[in-house]
């Protein structure tokens, strides 16, 4: 027998004994480390196929190493992902326009209509400083509008009692209840404006603006009580389907208006609806406006209440 032979015949066996399976090279290496060092140590002769294998191995390991810190980055960024999502979806629920609730829809419609009624009933004019509870006695003497039911009285009061901050409406409150009256002692009706001012200050600065100006000038809009500012806002929330956050920017909230306290609008003559839109700051007798030291602008481009630009809204100062 070939020296060889015998080595491998030997290893084989050995391997038989050991019930071995792994390959021929390493049976044959470790026999060999037992032959020769009589040990349990086992010592690996790395020949070149070996030291290939164990490369690949190792390889392999490194390959299955890299693999899972990339599938553990690919779960942390997929988890960072998700929580950025979270603070997303509640940002945008922040930022989410308020809507009228479902339960008031009904209210909503019925308010509406009854305050349209109460403003026929009442003239244009008195309505402007018509109270919530001398509105309530007419409803509920006059037929055909109705006594307001204690759902629509709940709807009237949510309106005016709940704090617009919610929606980005940051002015200050003017108007502490809903039954605040204004005093009739205490107003002067400008003529063929249908609108009232109040005695003293507000209707001495209007005056002044009216000699400073021009008879082009004129009066939009003047007090407004709580039911007033009440129809007015509902009416712009109906124009915007409801959508409080949209309808707060051009219309302050019923108790939120300083008509109530003495504000005013101006216009120029003949100028419509115009007179409430941005054009108004183009003509002349805004121009003059400006010039006038004694009064103010109220919502100024950008103001800190959340409000749109109002040059024609005089803040009497
Ligand atoms: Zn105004």
């Amino acid at each position: 027998m070939h020296r060889r032979d015998f080595f491998k015949a030997a290893a084989l066996l050995y391997a038989s004994k050991q019930n071995l399976f792994a390959d021929e090279t390493n049976v044959i290496s470790d026999f060999f480390s037992k032959l020769f060092f009589n040990d349990e140590k086992k010592y690996v002769v790395l020949d070149k196929e070996t030291l290939q294998k164990k490369e690949i191995i190792l390889k392999q390991e490194q390959i299955k190493k890299s693999a899972e810190a990339i599938i553990e980055e690919e779960s942390n960024i997929a988890d960072n992902l998700q929580s950025e999502k979270t603070q997303l979806k509640s940002n945008n629920l922040i930022k989410k326009d308020i809507y009228i609730e479902d339960k008031y829809k009904n209210d909503f419609i019925s308010v509406r209509k009854k305050l349209a009624a109460i403003q026929s009933y009442v003239g244009y004019g008195n309505f402007n400083i018509t109270s919530f509870d001398y509105s309530l006695k007419i409803a509920k003497n006059v037929s055909s509008i109705g006594q307001f039911t204690k759902s629509e009285l709940e709807f009237l009061e949510s309106i005016f009692y709940y704090d617009p901050k919610m929606h980005g409406f940051y002015g200050e409150r003017i108007s502490k209840n809903i039954t605040d009256k204004i005093d009739i002692k205490e107003v002067v009706k400008i003529p063929y404006t249908g609108h009232y001012l109040f005695r003293g200050h507000s209707e001495e600065t209007y005056y002044k603006m009216v000699e400073d100006i021009g008879e082009s000038m004129v009066l939009t809009s003047g007090i407004r009580s709580i039911v007033k500012q009440t129809k007015l806002f509902l009416d712009k929330l109906d124009s915007e389907n409801g959508n409080f956050t949209v309808a707060a920017k051009s219309l302050a909230p019923p108790a939120y208006t300083y008509h109530t306290i003495g504000d005013f609008d101006v216009g120029k003559k003949g100028f419509g609806h115009a007179n409430f839109t941005s054009r108004f700051a183009l003509t002349q007798e805004f121009l003059a406006m400006r010039k006038l030291k004694y009064i103010d602008m109220r919502y100024t481009i950008n103001n800190k209440d959340g409000v749109r630009y109002e040059p024609w809204h005089v803040k009497v100062i």
